[in-house]
């Protein structure tokens, strides 16, 4: 899928409506539209990588950018602090690893249980 016809992208552009989480140059994070957990958002990069199969060397900074941004996004919507709340970040990547969406993104859920999935 190229950048054109993708739904991250058309997100990002604000083609395509989201519920905004967190913006900043890098990064796009929203509401995932069919969340597993109470608390169920998406932290994108801006620029459209695939996968994490895609990754080099030259997006440790990005990458390290988004992980470091899940726990402070996760409490500013709702997650109870670790340890007894938390969150659970997961990126699938191709297609035996899940992911249907082909524009690298991380799944940051939490919110009490039970949830829905996971
Ligand atoms: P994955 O299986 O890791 O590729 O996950 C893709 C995720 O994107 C799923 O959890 C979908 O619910 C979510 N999703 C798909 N379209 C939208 C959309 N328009 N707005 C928000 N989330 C979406
Ligand atoms: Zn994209």
């Amino acid at each position: 899928m190229s950048e054109l016809n993708c739904i991250f992208c058309k997100i990002i552009a604000g083609q395509i409506p989201s519920r905004k989480v967190y913006e900043d140059e890098h990064v796009y994070a929203f509401h995932d539209i069919a969340p597993w957990a109470p608390v169920h958002f998406l932290i994108v990069p801006k620029l459209h990588i695939l996968s994490m199969a895609q990754l080099t060397q030259d997006d440790s900074a990005l990458m390290g950018h988004m992980m470091t941004l899940a726990p402070r996004l996760a409490l500013q919507e709702g997650c109870r602090p670790y340890p007894d709340g938390g969150f659970r970040v997961v990126i699938n990547n191709g297609a035996e690893g899940g992911q249907e969406v082909h524009h690298l993104h991380m799944h940051v859920m939490g919110g009490p249980r039970p949830w829905l999935r996971g």
